[in-house]
Parts: structure tokens; C-alpha cells; sequence
């Protein structure tokens, strides 16, 4: 159970708590009573069978009826104190046997005046595992175990780890006070006193280890200093921005720009949803590394994508006098020549490319921001490398299109900066959205026919079948027969792209589905994030309870770039569990990407949520993400009063925490995400 020491024991907390002075009457046991304690006198004992079959039956009587105690095992032990006629005090797991109402192995005493007068106790009933209840230690011995550890400890064994300022203005119950409480409370407000305390010191932690590894970060780094903003971004901004930058924008912007003149490392996460423009940002904030002498670098997860990129940028900035370049693992290899030279040189500023080609080959002249496009996922190591390339490393400004929920970002990324893109530009037309039971399927297509007749394009999504590969591709290729079949292909193109398929063959399919040579296309998820195909109208999206509702939502964001009206199709079979039903009434609700974040949070719990599973720091054993978000807030705050105030928690004030926080050292995995 993870408990090696005494400190261990006393943080396993108990799950529950029975009222020692709430009994049940007998008649009350029913089917669907689970733990209950009932006072009776036993009235007859009988052993019964022979060895491993043996069993002894007490009968346990009250002025409604009668229930069964029934023990296979300690049998000895439990006769000799047992006494017919003698008043019990019984609690267990109900069951019935023939019929009858049965407490198998309960935790059973004598009942005696002190118990039947006693004031209102509440013993706490610690989770256990089958296999310790047979050796002996079920939840009441381990409560009797951590009583006996209450009376070798006192409150000064106990290290304080809050500041009694924070204790003060929070009005928050002491650490020993706390654990005394949680393990043996007096009442119930004395328990909810000790779980808010220690709700609050979870994440109070929590947010004082990530923001000293962030001040750390800021304090010791070394970055490049983009002192100005200069030609380059005045003239693009004055000349060319062809929209109005909405006000998340510019907050945004300001931000990176803040970062950005300090001589330290920027390690920003930009999220934003689909469509909220965040490619705009990066080029803004491209020349302003520009303006001061520095090269960028951005890079996307896919070669389609990068070329995307690369156009974009392009198309922005006209005639600007910007040296701008795309490198792929297609780029020819007299071109790559050159661009490799001009890079050296300093004559290109913002170099467009795949992960992959940037890391292995590019020597910059100097390199003092990198983008990152399209992933939350950190890969360490990658970043280290770029690093590598600088004697100062660049800033980096992570992009991604995965809303993470406010609290999960505090929390799972609260070493990082962190900007928000919450506003979609003005005029985006939302994408409906609509669920249709697969014996519709028929009418569905009638749509869609009608759309690719005005001239617009489709995309049909297949899920990827986690446990067969194999079966995903057949399941892929029966939805392109079934496709076929409503689209024959003498009037209708169709293309595909699947896992299994060459990279190259998978650049092609898109390729022609992006201009437009082929109306439909079929395809596994690995339709890539942020694709840009203007023209594509509808989503058509195969069993769809079998998605995440954030793949779902990025699956959407596929559709709705253009000016025509789009939507989303989701089919599923009619046969539903609550959950599914749940998450595709959602995504019919909202299109709102954080909105979407958050239900997934609630519904999956933040164990789930990609990209934090790994890093095993969202083990918040009380508090909860989805219902404790105040505490979250308040933890946030002072945490970084202290910091603030006190970096390297050196005054003697926060003693206790910095104490605290040193014996925790490597028993938490707050290192293995950066
Ligand atoms: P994403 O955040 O998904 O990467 P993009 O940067 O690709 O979004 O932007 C989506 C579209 O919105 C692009 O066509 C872009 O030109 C446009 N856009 C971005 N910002 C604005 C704005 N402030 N006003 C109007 N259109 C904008
Ligand atoms: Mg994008």
C-alpha cells in the first residue's frame, strides 16, 4: 500500500467513517445495504461442517429481527469470545444466504453501558486490499495501528508546513491538529475542518515546488534580450496586418514581449483553440527577434503543416524584407545547400520546418527564438538540443490547439509561463453540430451529397481501434467500401490516408485533398492537427463514442475554416453508455474548446488527460481539480506572495515549509516534467 514508514501510516487517510453511535435496526438490512452496524444479543452459536468447510453461525438478534454472523476462518479464537445471551455491537459487510439477511467476519464487541451511552464518535475505516484482510490487517487493525501512532507522536514531531500567516488568514486548522482529525475526528465539522486544511496544503505545495522551479528558471537562466521593437514589426503592423488583432491577441503578444526583454529564458505554453490565430502571434513575435538581430525558428509536427506554415507566413508578409525559408525532409538537396549557408549567415530570419530536419542539421548564425506548433507534449530532450545550437538558448513558445483546463494547466504546467488565446476572431461562423444514429445513415449522406454538390469537400473519420491495429485498418477500409458506395467513383474522388500507409503516400492523399482534387476524404485520426483545408465543409465522424471529447473537438476544428457554413456529423450506434451519450450531448452544445476541456476533466478525472498521465503530479490524494478550484486559487496566490517576498524561503517565517519541502525531496516525480 505504499506505507514504509510512520510518516507514511499517517498520510493514509481513511476512507470512510462509521458513527459508532449510529445503529440500524435488522429489519432494515436489505439487498441493497452495503456496510451497516446493527446491537443485538446473540442468541445461538453453532459450528457447522468439517475443516476447510468449517463454519460457525452466531445468531444476532433485536426487537425487528435477526441476521446471520457467519466466520470461516479464526473460528478458535472467536468462540471463546462469543457468549450466548450477551448483548453485541456488530458492523459489516451485508449479504443474504438462503434468503436470510447474513454479516460475514463482521467487527463485532460487547456492548457494553460505556459504548451504549457514549457521545457521537466517528472510527475510520481505512481502504485495504482482500488480500491483507486475509493476513489479519483489515481496515480496523490498521486504524488500531495508527492510534497507537497518535500516542507516540506529539505536535512538535509534526512539521508545520504552512506559514501561520497563511494558517491565520485562511483560518486553517494546524498540520497535527489536521492529521489527528482526519484519522479520528470528533465530529463531522472537525473532519471537514481537517480535509479543507489539508485539501489546501496539497495543492498549497503543489504551487510552491512549480514556482520555484519556475523563479529558479527566471533567476539562473540566461536568454536573449530583445531589447526593441523595431522596424520590422512597426512597419508589418502599420502596412500589413490585414486584421485587427482581437484583445486576446494583443494581451498575448504583450506577454511574450514582457518575457522577452528580460535577459532570461521564455518557456511559454500558448494555447489557444482551433481558428483563435495564433499563427499571427508567432510571426509578430518572430520580428520582433528579427528587429533585434536574433533568427527564429518554427517548427510543426508534420511536412504538410510546415509548408502550411510556410505559405501563410509568405502570403503575411508580402514584400517585407524578411528572409524566410522552408526546410523539409523533401526540400532538394541543392536548395538545402543553400538555405543551410543563408542560415549560417544570418540572412534568414525565420526558418519554417519539421522537427525532425531542424534538429539534426541546421546550424543557425543565431538563433534566439524557437515556435513550436501543434504539441503539449514536451520533449525534453528536443528542446535541449536546440539549446545546443546556442551559446544562449532561445526563447521557446510551445502552440497548441489541446485546451488544458485552467487548473489542470496550473498544476501540470505551473513551472511553465502560460498565455491564453480566449477569443476567436470576430465573424467565425460556428460549426454545427448534430448527432445521428448510424441507422440514419442513409439521410446523412444525402447531405452530404448536397454539400459536395455546392462544390465543397468531406472529411470521413474512422476511430483508430486500440487494441488491433489490424482491426482498425479493416474497420477503415469497410467505412471506404461503405463510402464508395453512397459516392461511386466515376462521379465522386476519393482519397485516403490511414497509419499503416508511407509517409510520402500520406503527403500525397492530403495533398490532393487540399487542392482540391479529391472531394472526400477517409481517413483514421491521423488527419493532422491544424490542417487548413478551407473548402472542407463537414465532418463526418465514425463511431463516435469511441472518441475523447478533446479528439472529438480537435477532429471539428478540421472543418469551419472557411467562410461557408460547416458541420460536424456524429454517428454512433443506439445502444449507449451514459458516458458517451454525455460527451456527444457536449460536443453538440458548445463549440467552445476550453468549455469542452473542462467537462473532460470532470468526466475522465485528470488522470486521463493526455500529456499529464506521465508526469504522476496530480496525485492529489484529497483535493480535487474539478471541485476544489477556489482552494486551487488561493493556493496560487499565496504561494506566490511567499516566493515573491521569499524566493528561497530563507526567512525564518517559512522555516517549517522550506524543512518540509527538503524531507519530501525525491518522493514526488516533480522533476521529470520541465
Ligand atoms: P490557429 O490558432 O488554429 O493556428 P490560425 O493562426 O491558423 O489559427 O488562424 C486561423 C485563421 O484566422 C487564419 O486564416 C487567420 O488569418 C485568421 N485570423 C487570425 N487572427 C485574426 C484576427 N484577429 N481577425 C481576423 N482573422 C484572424
Ligand atoms: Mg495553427
Amino acid at each position: 500500500m505504499g506505507i514504509f514508514t510512520f510518516e507514511d501510516l499517517l498520510n493514509y487517510y481513511p476512507l470512510r467513517y462509521i458513527d459508532r453511535t449510529k445503529i440500524e435496526k435488522i429489519a432494515s438490512i436489505n439487498p441493497q445495504t452495503d456496510y451497516i452496524q446493527v446491537a443485538g444479543k446473540i442468541t445461538e452459536i453453532e459450528t457447522l461442517g468439517e475443516r476447510k468447510a468449517k463454519r460457525m453461525i452466531a445468531t444476532l438478534e433485536d426487537e425487528t429481527g435477526v441476521v446471520e454472523l457467519t466466520w470461516f476462518q479464526g473460528i478458535q479464537w472467536i468462540q471463546k469470545t462469543l457468549q450466548e445471551g450477551n448483548q453485541y455491537l456488530v458492523y459489516g459487510k451485508t449479504g443474504f444466504f438462503n434468503g436470510r439477511p447474513q454479516i460475514m467476519h463482521p467487527e463485532i464487541e460487547l456492548f457494553t453501558s460505556e459504548l451504549k451511552n457514549g457521545k457521537s464518535f466517528l472510527e475510520p475505516v481505512y481502504p485495504t486490499t482482500e488480500k491483507l484482510k486475509a493476513k489479519g490487517l483489515n481496515a480496523r487493525q490498521l486504524a488500531k495501528l495508527t492510534g497507537a501512532l497518535f500516542t507516540l507522536v506529539s505536535s512538535k514531531d509534526i512539521i508545520e508546513n504552512i506559514p501561520d500567516e497563511i494558517l491565520q488568514k485562511l483560518s486553517l486548522i494546524k498540520r497535527y491538529d489536521a492529521l489527528t482529525a482526519i484519522h479520528f475526528p470528533k465530529n463531522q465539522h472537525d473532519f471537514e475542518k481537517a480535509l479543507h486544511r489539508l485539501k489546501f496544503e496539497e495543492f498549497f505545495l503543489a504551487q510552491v515546488r512549480m514556482g520555484m522551479i519556475r523563479s529558479k528558471r527566471h533567476r539562473k537562466s540566461k536568454g536573449v534580450l530583445f531589447e526593441k521593437v523595431g522596424e520590422l514589426f512597426n512597419s508589418f503592423y502599420k502596412n500589413y496586418l490585414p486584421f485587427e488583432l482581437t484583445n486576446a491577441q494583443k494581451r498575448v503578444i504583450k506577454e511574450i514581449r514582457t518575457d522577452t526583454a528580460k535577459p532570461h529564458q521564455m518557456n511559454r505554453l500558448l494555447q489557444g483553440d482551433v481558428g483563435s490565430g495564433k499563427t499571427i502571434v508567432a510571426l509578430l513575435v518572430m520580428l520582433i527577434a528579427a528587429d533585434n538581430g536574433y533568427q527564429s525558428c518554427m517548427m510543426a509536427p508534420t511536412e504538410i503543416l510546415a509548408q502550411q506554415h510556410y505559405n501563410s507566413l509568405k502570403n503575411l508578409l508580402k514584400d517585407m524584407p524578411a528572409g524566410i525559408a522552408l526546410l523539409t525532409g523533401s526540400t532538394k538537396q541543392a536548395e538545402r545547400k543553400l538555405i543551410l549557408q543563408d542560415l549560417k549567415k544570418g540572412n534568414i530570419h525565420i526558418l519554417v520546418g519539421t522537427h525532425a530536419v531542424i534538429e539534426e542539421v541546421v546550424q543557425f548564425n543565431n538563433l534566439g527564438l524557437v515556435v513550436i506548433d501543434e504539441q503539449h507534449r514536451f520533449g525534453v530532450a528536443q528542446r535541449a538540443k536546440l539549446w545546443e545550437k546556442a551559446e544562449t538558448p532561445p526563447h521557446v513558445l510551445v502552440m497548441t490547439a489541446t485546451p488544458i483546463p485552467r487548473t489542470l494547466a496550473m498544476t501540470a504546467y505551473g513551472d511553465l509561463d502560460y498565455s491564453v488565446i480566449n477569443e476567436l476572431p470576430p465573424g467565425r461562423q460556428p460549426i454545427i453540430t448534430v448527432h445521428r444514429f448510424e441507422t440514419k445513415r442513409a439521410s446523412v449522406m444525402d447531405f452530404v451529397r448536397v454539400e459536395i454538390e455546392k462544390g465543397r469537400q468531406v472529411f470521413f473519420v474512422y476511430p483508430l481501434i486500440e487494441e488491433s491495429e489490424k482491426m482498425s485498418y479493416e474497420n477503415l477500409m469497410q467505412g471506404y467500401e461503405q463510402v464508395k458506395s453512397f459516392f461511386p467513383e466515376h462521379r465522386y474522388s476519393i482519397s485516403m490516408i490511414h497509419g499503416k500507409m508511407p509517409a510520402e503516400q500520406k503527403d500525397i492523399n492530403m495533398q490532393r485533398f487540399k487542392s482540391g482534387d479529391t472531394q472526400i476524404l477517409v481517413g483514421t485520426t491521423v488527419i493532422e492537427v491544424g490542417i487548413d483545408v478551407p473548402n472542407a465543409s463537414v465532418m463526418v465522424i465514425e463511431s463516435a463514442e469511441k472518441f475523447g471529447l478533446s479528439q472529438l473537438h480537435q477532429l471539428r476544428g478540421r472543418v469551419g475554416r472557411g467562410s461557408d457554413k460547416s458541420y460536424c456529423i456524429l454517428l454512433s450506434p443506439y445502444k449507449l453508455n451514459n458516458e458517451a451519450k454525455e460527451r456527444l450531448k457536449i460536443m453538440c452544445a458548445t463549440n467552445d474548446g476550453f468549455k469542452i476541456a473542462e467537462k473532460d476533466l470532470e468526466i475522465r478525472g485528470p488522470g486521463e488527460i493526455e500529456g499529464t498521465k506521465q508526469s504522476g503530479m496530480l496525485n492529489f490524494r484529497l483535493a480535487s481539480l474539478v471541485n476544489d478550484k477556489d482552494l486551487l486559487d488561493a493556493a496560487k496566490f499565496y504561494s506566490e506572495l511567499i516566493l515573491n517576498e521569499d524566493e528561497g524561503l530563507l526567512q525564518i517565517k517559512n522555516d517549517g515549509l522550506k524543512t518540509y519541502l527538503l524531507s519530501q525531496k525525491g518522493k514526488t516525480a516533480w522533476s521529470k516534467i520541465s
